[in-house]
């Protein structure tokens, strides 16, 4: 066999459970299309950890629970920025009081704590920024926000440093059954394995001979968001249940403001700026950096292990909540995977992810001894942010590095200050070009087809 497992697709949930498997003396790979990690995890650096109050199917709520809980052991490990803001599911009429009521109760029931219902006043306590006519809230201190992106790459780069081998740009084209184990097919090779988890979210293959599930019902959900010069700041996640502009409002790592809506089809700009309005205030287009429209999945994740016995393991949905939930399925997977094949714990697993810098989070004496170690800290890139050269160096030699400047984007948070990239983006395409040894016309965005430049209009001298 060249595998003993092989997960399929390197999203968050493939990262997961590559970092939970590595912990075993397995030889594992993971195949993924794309050239990085992740690829499609958030458009933003900030993604809501639920706590199982909002949804209705009892499993997701807990799926939610576990990960919810994993989260700050993780987060602290792995580095990676998480707050327990605290959310408000605001109510605004009798109907909706009743509501929150009634996910009060099923939050009891499913033995979640720290969730309650409180009284107007309160609620312009919590959030002074509210301008909405509010009769109460159901306040749950456990949500937060995370850095979704920085949770996959640090599952990814621990997982790489304990001997996962990472195949990008391999698409997945085939899964076969076979009399021992199972064949997996590639756009570059043919592997055999003992097990193969199929992350996936959409694709069927042989082995899957019945479509198990092709429902994906979603709605559109549209980001806008806002720069840290927005006066409404709202320190909690808001979720409004107001039909007619239902949606909901994060803080982000960045210091600005999502406002988000969701609706049944793809709607304007100007539509967009009337409901997030309602919710987080009047909105000046000055203070919008950019808007996204995305599906917004309510489909319940299912973990189809039934046929483990045969060594294959299907995750398969879409949820609006995967990134949550992800620590808990790589988790449980793993458990699945490791007793039916009867794995031993790894003694020499390093539960630690290589260190990095964040320039702008030390203080003045820890900058100034960085920069005489290394000068190229002392080069600030994005001023918006504070980035340094030193910075985007390290997240392209880094374990798993960045080979595209979304790559970059998200290691290090370049280009998502309020300039947008507009002062920084030409100096990272030069540094990748340099770092890679590519030309710049080489330099690609993210995938096969998104050059950064398309050619050379003049013949410069120098580019
Ligand atoms: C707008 C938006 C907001 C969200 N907000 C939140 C939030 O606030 N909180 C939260 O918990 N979650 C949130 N989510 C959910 C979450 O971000 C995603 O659903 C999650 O990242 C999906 O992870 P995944 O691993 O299941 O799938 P994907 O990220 O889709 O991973 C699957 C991988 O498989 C690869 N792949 C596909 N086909 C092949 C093939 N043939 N061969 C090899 N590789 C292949 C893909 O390139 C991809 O990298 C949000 C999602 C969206 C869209």
């Amino acid at each position: 066999m060249d595998y003993d497992v092989l997960v399929l697709g390197g999203g968050i949930i493939g990262s997961a459970l590559a970092y939970e498997l590595s912990k075993y003396n397995l030889n594992i790979a993971l195949i993924e299309k794309d050239y990085d990690i992740a690829d499609d995890v958030a458009m933003v650096n900030t993604d809501i950890v639920y706590d199982g109050t909002e949804c209705k199917d009892g499993l997701m709520a807990k799926l939610e629970m576990m990960g919810n809980n994993m989260m700050e052991e993780l987060t602290s490990k792995f580095n990676v920025p998480f707050i327990r803001t605290g959310s408000l599911v605001i109510a605004e009429d009798d109907e909706s009081i009743k509501t929150i009521e009634d996910i009060y109760l099923r939050a009891k029931r499913r033995g979640i704590d720290n969730v309650n219902i409180i009284h107007e006043n309160e609620v312009y306590k919590i959030e002074p920024n509210l301008n909405t006519a509010v009769k109460g809230a159901l306040y749950s201190e456990n949500v937060g926000i995370i850095s979704p992106y920085d949770l996959a790459i640090a599952y990814a780069e621990v997982a790489f440093d304990n001997g996962v081998i990472f195949r990008l740009e391999e698409e997945v084209l085939d899964i076969q059954k076979l009399a021992t184990g199972l064949k997996v097919t590639t756009s570059k090779n043919k592997f055999t394995c003992r097990v193969v988890v199929n992350t996936i979210p959409k694709d069927f293959y042989q082995i899957d001979n019945e479509k198990p599930y092709d429902k994906e019902e979603s709605k559109i959900l549209t980001y806008m968001l806002l720069d840290n010069e927005y006066k409404n700041y709202f320190s909690n996640i808001v979720f409004s249940l107001n039909e007619g502009s239902k949606g909901y409002s994060l803080p982000t790592f960045g210091g600005g403001l999502i406002a988000a809506s969701i609706t049944n089809n793809v709607i304007d700009f100007n539509t967009t700026l009337n409901i997030v309005s309602e919710l987080v205030g009047d909105v000046d287009s000055e203070n919008i950096k950019t808007m996204y429209h995305s599906r917004y999945y309510k489909d319940n994740i299912i973990i189809d292990d039934s046929d483990i016995g045969k060594g294959y393991v299907k995750v398969i949905g879409r949820s609006y909540a995967a990134v949550t939930i992800a620590p808990a399925i790589g988790k449980l997977i793993c458990e699945s995977i490791t007793n039916s094949l009867k794995s031993t714990i790894k003694k020499n697993f390093v539960d630690k992810r290589r260190d990095f810098y964040k320039f702008k989070e030390l203080s003045l004496e820890e900058k100034d001894e960085i920069i005489k170690l290394d000068k190229r800290y002392g080069k600030m890139v994005c001023i918006c942010n504070q980035i340094t050269e030193g910075e985007i160096v390290d997240s392209i030699r880094r374990p798993l590095g960045a080979r595209t400047i979304e790559g970059i984007k998200r290691r290090t948070g370049a280009t998502f200050g309020n300039c947008q990239g507009a002062h920084c983006l030409s100096k990272i395409v030069k540094i990748l070009s340099s770092e890679t040894d590519k030309k710049l016309t080489d330099i690609l965005k993210d995938s096969k087809s998104s050059k950064m430049l398309l050619g050379r209009i003049k013949e410069f001298k120098e580019m």
